[in-house]
């Protein structure tokens, strides 16, 4: 069978400096994919770059079977929705607003909203509990329910794969739980890929059914939580200290930071 998403050999530059690096990655649909790896390795370039939006100066990403790069952006859009890393809180719309801007892609000419696509609105606000938002601004509200309307509009959106960069980040635990149980709800339920930049390794550890590692724009380790998240490959990435244990509950790996000893 063929994968979802084929990234073949792809290099990205910005300016004359190479940030991703020959990676080549196949995801299959339904899969829970997450890519690790330190700051600057190249994670939101090579996320970004599956929609299309950077010249690659090498290789292809292919979207069941076809070249990004020859899909309209329309077209992109009602397969692959994204969640940004930041989310500008000054954005002058309602979370109801906002939520149907998710259904944008799939609008006629006129782009006028059927009643169909308010449905199909209130179910994401509903499913991402953000309904009783509907009427406030995005200024109004706490980082954890920006990000939840932000999900939200992704999925009015309806394409089978969501790209979420570090959609935990600045989230206390229980609204982290809370993101990444909606992410393995939305794979069970509506079969959505899910394909995740987190720095949260045990989240990661947790969720994932496959964990790509960057270092510094190349591919430092690549398959199961098991396979990747050893002290030795993880401290050869981040260059530091890291310890890795089985999880007395979960049995997955368990990833804990080692102080310096030397002061
Ligand atoms: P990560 O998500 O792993 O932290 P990024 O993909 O954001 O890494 O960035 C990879 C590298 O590309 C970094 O060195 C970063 O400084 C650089 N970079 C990111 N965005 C730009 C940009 N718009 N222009 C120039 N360099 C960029």
């Amino acid at each position: 069978m063929s994968s979802l998403i084929e990234i073949r050999n792809v290099s990205l530059q910005y300016g004359s400096s190479d940030v991703v690096r020959d990676v080549s990655v196949q995801i299959e649909e339904g899969e829970f994919f997450v890519i690790i790896g330190p700051n600057g390795a190249g994670k939101t370039t090579l996320l970004k770059s599956i929609t299309g939006l950077h010249r690659l100066t090498a290789g292809e990403i292919l979207l069941r079977q076809r070249s990004v790069s020859k899909y309209s952006r329309k077209e992109l859009a009602r397969s692959l929705a994204m969640v940004p890393q930041h989310i500008n809180a000054e954005f002058p719309f309602t979370v109801a607003e906002t939520v149907i801007m998710g259904r944008y892609p799939h609008l006629g000419l006129l782009a006028v909203e059927r009643k169909r696509d308010l449905e199909i609105a209130e179910q994401a606000m509903a499913f991402t509990e953000v309904l009783h938002l509907a009427d406030r601004r995005l200024g109004q509200l706490s980082g954890g329910e920006r990000q939840r309307v932000i999900i939200a509009r992704a999925i009015c959106q309806q394409s089978k794969v969501l790209l979420l960069d570090e959609p935990t980040a600045s989230l206390d635990p229980a609204h982290q739980l809370r993101i990444m149980d909606l992410m393995e709800r939305l794979r069970q339920q509506e079969q959505i890929t899910i394909i995740m930049v987190s720095h949260d390794l045990n989240l990661a550890s947790a969720y994932a059914d496959r964990l790509l590692l960057l270092n510094e724009g190349r591919v430092a380790a690549l398959g199961t939580p098991n396979e990747v998240l050893s002290g030795e490959t993880l401290e050869q990435s981040y260059g530091c200290r890291l310890h890795v244990d089985e999880h007395p509950l979960l049995g997955t790996p368990r990833v804990s930071l080692l102080p310096r000893t030397d002061h």
